[in-house]
């Protein structure tokens, strides 16, 4: 484990359950399902991929139980995420309830925006607040082999139907791969002269089932950042919120900004303020050490919401501080669908 230096200020304050090291968790990330309609192929292999048996993941109820338990603990910031949430039967409704608990301030989701076109309208009218779109390359045949089968062209009708819903500022996330999309960044970063979105730039992390995508296809976000300052001369930083992983930039006179999120080369532990809910109903500590609590067993147990809420503390104070993942430690990490990116 790395040694703990120093918490960010910004993670001592505010609301929710505190880790040992003083860290303040007030951001939930709920996996809906381990299931997508792409296979991207830095998240899913291209055979063999698991699916984890029906019955094993978390019902509506018991969701919307650990989501009520975690508000009342809390937690003020929700995003939906998986797999791909869109997919999950009945997702307005779970919108829709998750919102409705006093203090959740922020319900979010990241998707792949394909189904988002005719669903973005009433999402929004239910509750969600923002999405974060992942969107690779502006190259329907390259966006279709990174997808393995993805369609672009209802992809981008989901990111204007997002905007058009009102659920702004519109965030696209960019994984960078060797090989695949590292030589188009400048053309994903331009979009950002016109119009008021922010681009991001993801490192590519060693998840299970994609260890040897990562293993040749890791652009660190510096080298992505000298390829774009190439185009476009040197960037101005943003100041952003520390606890946003992302580093900040804009293109000089842009309307919108360029994020960097470096978790190998940079990664954020110090000022971390938030958990996941796996779909299977365990409480993820840390998205790249394998330090789980479990959640569904107890409920189907009969426990009471006292005792839930003892667990869910408990867990949080056992969070662990950092991963090595740059250093080739990689043995227990799940897949990103099952965990929730
Ligand atoms: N299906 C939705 C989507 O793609 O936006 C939500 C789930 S996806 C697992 C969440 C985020 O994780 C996406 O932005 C995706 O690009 C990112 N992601 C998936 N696998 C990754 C990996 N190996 N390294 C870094 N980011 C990854
Ligand atoms: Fe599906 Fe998202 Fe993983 Fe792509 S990154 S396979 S869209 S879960």
């Amino acid at each position: 484990m790395v040694a703990p230096l120093a918490i960010h200020p910004s993670s001592r304050t505010g609301s929710g359950p505190r880790d040992a090291f003083g860290r303040r968790m007030n951001y939930l990330r709920i996996s809906l399902t381990d299931r997508c309609n792409f296979r991207c192929l830095y998240c899913m292999p291209a055979i063999g991929m698991k699916f984890q048996p029906r019955d094993e993941m978390l019902t509506d109820e018991e969701l919307i139980r650990v989501v009520g338990l975690c508000a009342e603990l809390g937690f003020t910031k929700l995003r939906l995420t998986g797999g791909e949430p869109t997919i999950r039967p009945h997702l307005v409704d779970l919108v829709r309830a998750m919102k409705a608990f006093p203090g959740i301030e922020e319900l979010s989701m990241t998707t792949n925006a394909l189904l988002l076109g005719r669903m973005a309208p009433d999402l929004k009218q239910a509750g969600l607040d923002r999405v974060n779109i992942s969107i690779d390359t502006l190259d329907p045949v390259r966006f279709k082999a990174m997808t393995r089968g993805g369609r672009f062209d209802l992809v981008w009708q989901g990111i204007e139907a997002a905007e058009a819903a009102g659920m702004t500022p519109v965030k696209l996330n960019s994984v960078v791969v060797r090989g695949q999309n590292d030589h188009e960044v400048a053309e994903m970063a331009r979009l950002t002269i016109e119009r008021d979105w922010q681009v991001r730039f993801l490192e590519i992390m060693p998840m299970e089932g994609v260890g040897m995508v990562y293993d040749e296809g890791l652009v660190t976000s510096e080298e992505t950042q000298r390829r774009l300052e190439s185009t476009f001369g040197p960037l101005d930083p943003v100041a952003a919120d520390p606890s946003d992983p992302a580093r900040t930039w804009r293109i000089p006179g842009a309307r919108g900004t360029i994020g960097f999120i470096s978790p190998i080369s940079a990664p954020f532990c110090e000022s971390c303020n938030r958990v996941r809910l796996t779909a299977d109903g365990n409480l993820r500590l840390c998205l790249l050490r394998p330090d789980e609590v479990n959640l569904r067993d107890m409920i189907r147990a009969g426990a009471s919401d006292a005792e839930m809420l003892n667990r869910i503390r408990g867990g949080v104070w056992r969070k662990p501080w950092g991963h090595r993942v740059a250093e080739g430690d990689r043995d227990t990490i799940r897949g990103m669908s099952q965990i929730g990116g």
